[in-house]
């Protein structure tokens, strides 16, 4: 069998600009694994501006972001494969994976995996009514639309505030569909507020908020959808339908990593549904880090692609020998705050800060973030206001640690 020193699974941005850090790091026998015709990953059907403000300092589109990092691996001429899907990883890191050219396994020293994340579908929320055509997520209207150039339909309703729900609603009115609505079950929006005056406000879109879907209407092709108020409990409140009379249903409903590659090698678990990590990114399978979406669903893509050098670069320490500190203490995601990543940090040198990534699990104003360990606050940061769309990022100074054995809690406490 072939041994490889770096595989990473996944060309995508984070994919890449692990490729590209560890081969700069010296690192040149690498192999990356792509499973669909071009590298570049979801970025490719992302056509709207807003991508690199701040790893380029420009405003781009997503195709034209992920060109800068496709000639950055093709500058040095790394490898990969694509039409290269991977089946399995065996817990000593050997890769299967199949591609036209036939079924192969290799053996890999060390693993970037970088398979992204996918949309939560209409069964994983039991959407009740019928199950006709036309009930579509909205990544994937996205990618007949800007890549295949198809519209999915002519009038269309919103299911879910998050981004990608938000940028089709723009998107598909501009190629001169009618939305006439996006429902969020939430009190809040889910998306970035520029998408909700940019995509929504700036044409007329009307956003209903603690609404859901209660019943989906249409024998063999969708024909209506209608929508009921929540309560406090999230559930329906009758009388208060109200029906729209649409061909589409788009599903904009959360994003999961697409961790499944890693589940069954046995690295443990996070709170995020991606692996735990450690500041390094590695997974608690030795030589093996995970980066970008299947870690965590990121907000922006320059967050995605920081992640992807840290795992390069990682990956070719652990490629070298160089070993790690011996000190680590865990972090713990408080009251109010749906997760923290990394769940390890190494506190073995008292100089720098130790980088923290975080979301709060409802939005909040006028409060403040706070950083514990133990009964001691180590730093108190106040917030005018939080949002769970967007994800946190907090560098904590090491010299504020009192020691180096108890967890760092991030937790969200009101202001008196
Ligand atoms: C539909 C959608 C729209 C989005 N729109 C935006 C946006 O407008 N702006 C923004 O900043 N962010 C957007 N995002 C978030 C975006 O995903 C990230 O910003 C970033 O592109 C993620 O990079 P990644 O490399 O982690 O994942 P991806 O770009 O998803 O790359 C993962 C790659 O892994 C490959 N892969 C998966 N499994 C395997 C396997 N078993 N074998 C081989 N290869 C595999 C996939 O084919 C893919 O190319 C969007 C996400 C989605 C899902």
């Amino acid at each position: 069998m072939k041994t490889i020193d770096l595989v990473i699974i996944g060309g995508g941005s984070a994919g890449m600009a692990a490729a590209v850090s560890a081969y700069d790091q010296g690192i040149r026998d690498i192999l990356i694994l792509e499973r669909s015709d071009v590298l570049g990953g979801i970025l490719n059907q992302c056509i709207h501006n807003g991508f690199g403000l701040h790893e380029f300092k420009e405003e781009l589109t997503g195709p034209e972001f992920l060109f800068r990092f496709v000639d950055q691996v093709k500058e040095r001429k790394i490898p990969y494969e694509l039409q290269a899907t991977v089946l399995s990883i065996s817990p000593n890191k050997v890769v299967s994976y199949i591609s036209p050219k036939g079924s192969f396994e290799i053996q890999a020293k060390a693993l970037v995996v970088a398979t992204g994340c996918y949309e939560r579908s209409a069964g994983a929320i039991g959407m009740p009514g019928e199950r006709p055509a036309g009930v579509i997520s909205a990544g994937q209207a996205q990618l007949y639309l800007n890549q295949h150039g198809y519209l999915v339909g002519k009038k269309v309703f919103i299911l879910g505030s998050g981004d990608i729900g938000l940028i089709m609603a723009r998107r598909m009115t501009l190629e001169g569909a009618k939305v006439l609505g996006v429902a969020e079950l939430m009190p809040y929006s889910n998306g970035l507020e520029r998408n909700i005056q940019q995509c929504l406000k700036d044409f007329n879109i009307p956003l209903y908020l603690s609404h859901t879907v209660t019943n989906v209407i249409g024998k063999g092709k969708l024909e209506a959808i209608e929508i009921s108020q929540v309560d406090e409990h999230l559930q329906p409140v009758k009388g208060t339908e109200k029906r729209f009379d649409v061909d589409t249903l788009l599903l904009s409903i959360g994003l999961i990593p697409n961790n499944g590659l890693l589940d069954k090698m046995g690295a443990k678990k996070g709170k995020t549904r991606g692996s735990e990590v450690d500041d390094s990114l590695e997974t608690t399978i030795p030589g093996v880090f995970s980066c970008g979406n299947v870690l965590h669903v990121h907000d922006l893509v320059d967050y995605v692609v920081a992640e992807g050098k840290t795992a390069g670069i990682s990956a070719a320490k652990y490629l070298k020998g160089e070993e790690k500190g011996h000190k680590e203490i865990e972090t713990i995601a408080g009251p109010g705050i749906g997760y923290v990543v990394p769940s390890r940090v190494n506190v073995e040198d008292k100089e720098g800060s130790v980088e923290l990534k975080f979301r709060v699990s409802r939005p909040s104003k006028n409060v403040y973030v706070e950083y514990s360990q133990g009964d001691k606050v180590l730093m108190k940061v106040l917030k005018l206001a939080i949002i769970p769309s967007e994800m946190e990022i907090f560098k904590l100074p090491k010299k504020l640690l009192i020691n180096d054995q108890e967890p760092i809690k991030v937790s969200l406490v009101a202001k008196e």
